[in-house]
């Protein structure tokens, strides 16, 4: 079948351009490798005696800032599945300890340095030399920089300041954080439902070739699909990879952006065998994790679960330890254990220079979107709005 528009890669990022395609009346196909759609955007679910949990593996929290995926999630018939998040605690843990963010801080400290907030520019500077100075260095390098660390499971001390968190415009009739009764992945599942788009999972696109005008990609099982333009929505690597046949120099500067894998572990456990007050998050300095996200923000009846987002190479015998040591239990009471690996942009100052020259170099390119979350940003709007206006570039 002849289609208008491939899409590559079935995180929020492919396929919210695939949302727009498919509105705009275009004969749209997606491709992703895993087994389901949604990427970071994993809410697996575990079964047992007739109950079922589910537990966040990636990303889990939207916000009312997130207009353009509250558009999609309005024009699927989601509204009704937002689901507030509890108001529990995001705390630290250290020596053996379960302790508060507020408790931890340099209370004198942080009043000094606070009023630069006022003053202090975020262009130009990295996460570090902006935050140590509004919370004080000590208060910086001691808790807030863990909680930094904890966003993108990396260290995000040389990140440009001004892509941590971003203002954006709230929508006023949408909670101003929340979930989805199934967990962030039923977004994925309802726009991969959407009539007039073909998705294709569990094939990976090893490689792209144009051929009289159109793009052809392959597949790791010898498919092929043809279209007038190409989208990717992959880690910045992997499309550096495969654009190598289309464009030597779109190739070779994605191959420059760096990136990290997160290795997570999301741990099932009956709610009468662990003792821990209910947490949003716990955060460890210099742990071999870089949070452990729990699903307490949607109490559940029978289970809690927790998901751990750990530094790569670890083997399992000593990731399942520390899971264990940080959460009291035995390993006898997991119930059930999830694994996901995930890929995050390592951002630096000069980010903004380097996506300029992207798209610079993308204007030569008949046809082609790239999207993903390492342009304007990770978070999910941040996906979802490079995806909405390269769809607008292209279709132009
Ligand atoms: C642990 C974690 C927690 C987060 N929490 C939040 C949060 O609470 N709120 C928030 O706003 N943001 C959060 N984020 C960030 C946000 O979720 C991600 O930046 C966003 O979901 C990325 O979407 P994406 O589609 O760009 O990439 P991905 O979700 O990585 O999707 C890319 C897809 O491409 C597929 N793929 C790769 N190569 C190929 C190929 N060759 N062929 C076919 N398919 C391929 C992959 O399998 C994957 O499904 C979090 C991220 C992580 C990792």
């Amino acid at each position: 079948m002849q289609n208008d528009v491939v899409v590559v890669g079935g995180g929020i990022s492919g396929l919210s351009l695939a949302y727009y395609s498919v509105q705009a009346g275009m004969k749209t196909t997606l491709i992703e490798k895993n087994d389901t759609t949604g990427g970071s955007f994993a809410s697996p679910q575990y079964k047992a005696g007739g109950k079922s949990f589910w537990l966040e593996l990636g990303a889990h929290t939207c916000y009312s800032s997130y207009q353009n995926l509250l558009g999609i999630v309005e024009a699927c018939g989601l509204m009704g599945s937002i689901t507030p998040r509890a108001k529990v605690p995001f705390s630290l843990y250290m020596d053996g300890q379960v302790k508060s963010l507020v408790s931890s801080l340099n209370i004198p400290e942080l009043l000094f340095s606070a009023p630069k907030i006022f003053s202090l520019k975020k262009g130009g500077m990295s996460v570090k030399s902006y935050y140590s100075q509004i919370v004080g260095e000590k208060n910086y390098r001691n808790v807030i920089s863990h909680f930094f660390n904890a966003v993108p499971s990396q260290l995000t001390d040389d990140f440009p300041a001004d892509m941590m968190f971003k203002s954006r415009e709230k929508r006023k009739d949408v909670l101003k954080n929340y979930t989805f009764a199934e967990g962030l992945q039923s977004i994925a599942r309802a726009i991969s439902a959407k009539s007039g788009l073909n998705v294709f999972t569990g094939k990976e696109v090893v490689s792209l070739r144009r051929e009289n005008n159109q793009y052809v990609v392959t597949t790791s099982d010898g498919g092929e699909y043809g279209a007038r333009a190409l989208a990717l929505a992959i880690p910045s690597a992997s499309a550096s990879k495969l654009l190598s046949s289309i464009s030597f120099d779109l190739s070779v500067h994605l191959g420059k952006l760096k990136s990290a894998d997160v290795d997570s572990i999301g741990v099932v456990i009956r709610k009468e065998n662990i003792s821990m007050k209910p947490v949003a998050a716990l955060i460890s300095p210099n742990d071999l994790f870089f949070s452990a996200v729990s699903r307490d923000t949607v109490p559940d009846d029978n289970f809690r679960g927790f998901a751990f987002h750990f530094k790569p190479g670890l083997d399992e015998k000593t990731r399942t330890k520390r899971i264990t040591e940080v959460l009291g239990v035995s390993a006898s009471k997991i119930e059930h254990t999830f694994t996901r690996l995930n890929t995050v942009p390592s951002l630096r100052l000069g980010h903004h220079e380097w996506h300029e020259k992207t798209d610079a170099l993308l204007k030569g390119q008949k046809n082609l979107l790239l999207t993903g979350n390492y342009f304007g940003g990770m978070a999910i709007e941040d996906c979802v709005s490079r995806s909405k206006s390269e769809f607008s570039r292209v279709s132009r």
